[in-house]
């Protein structure tokens, strides 16, 4: 990185949004800057990547609302966290927003290896799942997921780094980008971008305790729908922040006598039709500290403290999750939330989002108990999201170019979604950046 130079385009942000857009206009053009808040991770497993999901002060992400948000800032962003899920959401969401991605889609598909779940990989506590919806007249589909299933050892800690290699994360498109001449600046944060006479000219980064600027001709924030729309309030566009939706999700649990879902491989299959018929995304799921923690007889573990997990977990009297099994649902929540440039993070789920969530707990309950859980036990989790978007919305703060009214300040990621999809978003963000660089290259 040089602070002499004026680069061509500077992204902020290596997540599946900013990775996709250096990989694709590095093909045709030089002098490109990735800025990335955080380092290079490699390290993978349960007890080396929690530290991933806690902010710097060492907590999770909550909203004021009590819901929980997953996210990693790291080169590579959420993705190295993603479970590999790729489905790619309905037509109808794309005719609501007017927007025809179908060709990039289509790419992002190919660039991500999307492969349907093999079901040599279920899980049995999967496969009980699916035998029961069937007999209540739901199919379980085998889940699309960005994962070379030759490669995959079926160990289910996706959402702790590959072992492998198996499962796609941006950091293959920052690998490409990089070998073409892009260039990294890991470590740095963003924190406004520079503007004269109504042109981004460059942004004012903070490293290792410095603050300077970098130039550019073209500046693309793809720092996650939590963090974009943050810069651009300190870059004069106020109205950034506003319309934050989350595909919050929520689980149903229940225990049985003889199967549970410890280490499969999670949201493996998951009912289609009720995306279709409810808008809702139902799939076999596994709150991952359950992992962790054995036998309470039968509580909602979630709803337990810390403190009281680990002196559970010290008294070896640990949660069954041999005997658990669970299915989470995400809805399309309204959006109603705001991120704020004070770090605070409002969003509480409305009467239609709870009324949506009761419908799935009703739903997964039946499933759970024609699958054998005891009714006694069926108990619901926490709220938890990893899908934030919608901050910088097309129509709202960006153009149809995904360009803001700053000339040559564009926006690439989930933020530019003009409603949430309910769904696993990395192929749109792919398809929206993909989509974003043939503009930009022609
Ligand atoms: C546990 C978990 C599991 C998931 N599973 C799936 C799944 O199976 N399938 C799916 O489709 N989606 C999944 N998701 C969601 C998906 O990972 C995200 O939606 C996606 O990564 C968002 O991409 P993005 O480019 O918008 O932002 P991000 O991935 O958030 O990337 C933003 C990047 O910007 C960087 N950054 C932030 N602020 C600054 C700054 N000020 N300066 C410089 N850099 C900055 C961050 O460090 C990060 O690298 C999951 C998410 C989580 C948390
Ligand atoms: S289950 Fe497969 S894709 Fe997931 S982490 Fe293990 S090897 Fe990788």
């Amino acid at each position: 990185m040089s602070i002499e130079k004026v680069y061509n385009y500077i992204i902020v942000g290596s997540g599946p949004g900013g990775a996709t857009l250096a990989k694709e206009l590095s093909k045709e053009v030089k002098d490109i800057l990735i800025v990335e808040y955080g380092p290079r991770f490699t390290k993978t497993g349960v007890t080396n990547v929690t530290p991933i999901f806690l902010d710097k002060k060492r907590k999770n992400i909550k909203t004021d609302g009590g819901i929980w948000i997953a996210r990693a800032r790291i080169l590579g962003g959420s993705s190295y966290l993603a479970m590999g899920n790729a489905v790619t959401p309905p037509e109808k969401i794309f005719q609501e927003w007017g927007i025809d991605l179908s060709r990039e889609l289509e790419s992002a598909r190919k660039d991500l290896r999307v492969n349907l779940m093999p079901s040599h990989l279920f899980g049995e506590g999967t496969k009980r799942i699916n035998e029961a919806a069937k007999s209540l007249g739901w199919e379980m589909k085998p889940t699309p997921k960005c994962v070379d299933f030759g490669r995959c050892k079926g160990c289910g800690q996706c959402m702790f780094g590959c072992p492998t290699g198996a499962k796609w994360t941006a950091l293959e498109f920052v690998d490409e980008a990089t070998q073409n001449g892009v260039e990294l600046s890991l470590n740095t944060e963003v924190t406004e971008v520079l503007h004269e006479n109504g042109r981004a000219i460059g942004i004012r980064v903070y490293k290792k305790g410095n603050k300077f600027e970098i130039y550019g001709k073209n500046i693309i924030l793809s720092a996650g729908a939590l963090e974009t729309p943050r810069i651009l309030q300190n870059s004069g566009i106020p109205e950034a922040g506003k319309g934050l939706a989350l595909d919050v999700y929520q689980a149903t649990y229940g225990y049985t006598e003889d199967v549970g879902m410890q280490n499969e491989i999670i949201l493996a299959t998951y009912l289609d039709e009720l995306i279709r018929d409810k808008e809702l995304f139902s799939a076999p799921y596994m709150y991952i500290p359950l992992y962790l923690v054995r036998d309470i007889g039968g509580y909602a573990p979630e709803q337990l403290s810390i403190t009281n997990l680990i002196k559970i977990a010290l008294k070896s009297k640990r949660i069954n999750a041999k005997r658990l099994i669970g299915i989470m649902t995400k809805i399309r929540d309204e959006m109603t939330g705001e991120v704020r440039n004070d770090r605070t993070i409002r969003k509480n789920l409305t009467k239609k989002d709870k009324k949506k969530l009761d419908e799935a707990y009703e739903i997964n309950r039946k499933i759970l108990i024609a699958a054998g859980a005891d009714p006694q036990t069926i108990h619901r989790g926490i709220y938890e999201s990893g899908h934030p978007c919608c901050t910088a919305s097309i129509g709202k703060v960006v153009n149809e170019h995904q360009e803001t009214r700053v000339k040559g300040l564009f926006v690439s990621d989930a933020s530019v979604f003009p409603s949430p999809l309910g769904m696993p978003p990395i192929l749109t963000i792919v398809a929206f950046s993909k989509r974003l660089a043939k503009y930009l290259l022609s």
